[in-house]
């Protein structure tokens, strides 16, 4: 027989209990209505919730550790709310992540990508240079785009009312949603400009738990914001890029920015009210369906302002069920999509909502977050799903009335 010693101060349970954070693991009831919640229920391993919470509050913190289960975590939040006492995951989560002990478990890429942000600024290590280099050979592009000569993506401008802070997939693998968001800025005629100091809205500080990181990686977007005079920062579409500055920044910086923080769904919908841009839906005919990102929706409380920039910009959109704070998370997020051995995790953790996918009949999926595009476009040819997988901004810049 298995004897296990319970722990009553051990390192994680300090961490927890706090009652100001929701990660009151002691009032826990065990009931596992959280179980029945997350999107490994009926795949192959991965999470238990109760089992991680039951951990928790015995003190079992090697044990959870060992189990693997906390970077299998998609940290979506989807259990919480199933959750009678509140008990939110995923600050249970990101502090078991954050025990020294537990620092061997984030993966190789994660690691790389962290130094490279910490270093140039950018996950991916795009350097200024780079930065310089793509813009100038967008810089065509984009003219014949909007069919202006004259047109182009402004960078390093001081005292303008926007900077785009763009996804670092947009300065290299997707350019064309770089392109395709210059060209709501450009028909809105706005001052805006991009910088060759800020390329990266991500904060993989989040996924790792080390709020010093994560720290570091904010005031690396907003002091040199600030020294722009800027007013207001636009955000790519990225749910952790969202969560982190938007939600965090003020606790782990201990101030507010200098300036506004929005996303690019806000932004657009701002400029649709003031008059400056017109959409026209009918360019989309077809049957389209709204995914939530957890970042965006159950942890950030954003449901509205995209859906309504989705229905400016397409003729019919459908709802995925359940959807909203019920939403299904695409089963990339908590930093899996981010590590590059985790396609068969995915596959497993997308499924329900591939499941969900199909039972809607779409064809076509808009989701205002890179991340959720690119693992929804994963599922799509893993199960066969045929669907085509858009932004909401990028569905937006092809609805533009120029
Ligand atoms: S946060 Fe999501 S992935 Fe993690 S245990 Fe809860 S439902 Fe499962
Ligand atoms: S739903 Fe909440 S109270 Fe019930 S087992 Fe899960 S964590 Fe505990």
């Amino acid at each position: 027989m298995t004897t296990i010693d319970i722990k009553d101060d051990s390192t994680l349970l300090k961490q927890l209990n706090l009652y100001e954070s929701d990660d009151n693991v002691s009032e826990c009831l065990t009931c596992g209505a959280c179980n029945s919640r997350c999107s490994w229920f009926d795949g192959e391993g991965g999470p238990v919730p109760r089992q991680m919470v039951r951990m928790a509050v015995m003190g079992l913190d090697e044990e959870l550790i060992k189990s693997g289960m906390l970077w299998d975590c998609l940290l979506c939040n989807r259990c919480t709310q199933e959750c009678p006492m509140g008990i939110t995951m995923a600050d249970v989560v990101r502090k078991g992540r954050s025990l020294p002990d537990a620092e061997y478990l984030i993966s190789e890429d994660i690691r790389r990508g962290v130094a490279s942000r910490l270093q140039s600024g950018d996950v991916n290590g795009l350097t200024r240079e780079d930065f310089v280099d793509t813009m100038e050979w967008l810089a065509g592009e984009f003219a014949e785009e909007v069919d202006d000569p004259s047109a182009v993506i402004p960078y390093d401008l001081s005292d303008t009312e926007y900077l785009y802070l763009p996804n670092p997939r947009e300065l290299r693998t997707n350019v064309l949603h770089l392109t395709a968001m210059a060209k709501l800025f450009y028909a809105s005629g706005v001052s805006w400009t991009m910088s060759g100091s800020h390329t990266d809205v991500t904060n993989w500080g989040y996924f790792i738990s080390d709020d010093e990181v994560a720290r570091k990686m904010a005031l690396m977007v907003i002091e040199p914001a600030e020294a722009m005079g800027i007013r207001t920062l636009v955000l790519s579409e990225c749910g952790h890029g969202y969560y982190a500055l938007k939600m965090m920044t003020e606790k782990l910086i201990g101030r507010k920015p200098g300036f506004e923080i929005i996303s690019m769904p806000e932004f657009i919908l701002q400029q649709v009210n003031k008059g400056t841009i017109k959409l026209d839906p009918l360019i989309h005919p077809f049957d389209i369906a709204y995914h939530d990102p957890c970042n965006l929706g159950r942890k950030s409380g954003m449901y509205d302002t995209p859906r309504e920039v989705l229905r400016l910009s397409c003729k019919n959109v459908v709802e995925l069920l359940p959807n909203r704070e019920n939403a299904i998370c695409c089963g990339g997020g908590g930093g899996m999509l981010q590590d590059s051995t985790s396609k068969a995790k995915r596959m497993i953790t997308g499924k329900a909502k591939a499941e969900q996918i199909i039972a809607s009949g779409v064809r076509h999926v808009a989701a205002p977050c890179l991340s959720c595009h690119r693992q929804l476009g994963e599922i799509s040819k893993q199960f066969n799903l045929g669907v085509t997988v858009d932004t909401i901004a990028s569905l937006a810049s092809k609805a533009l009335i120029l």
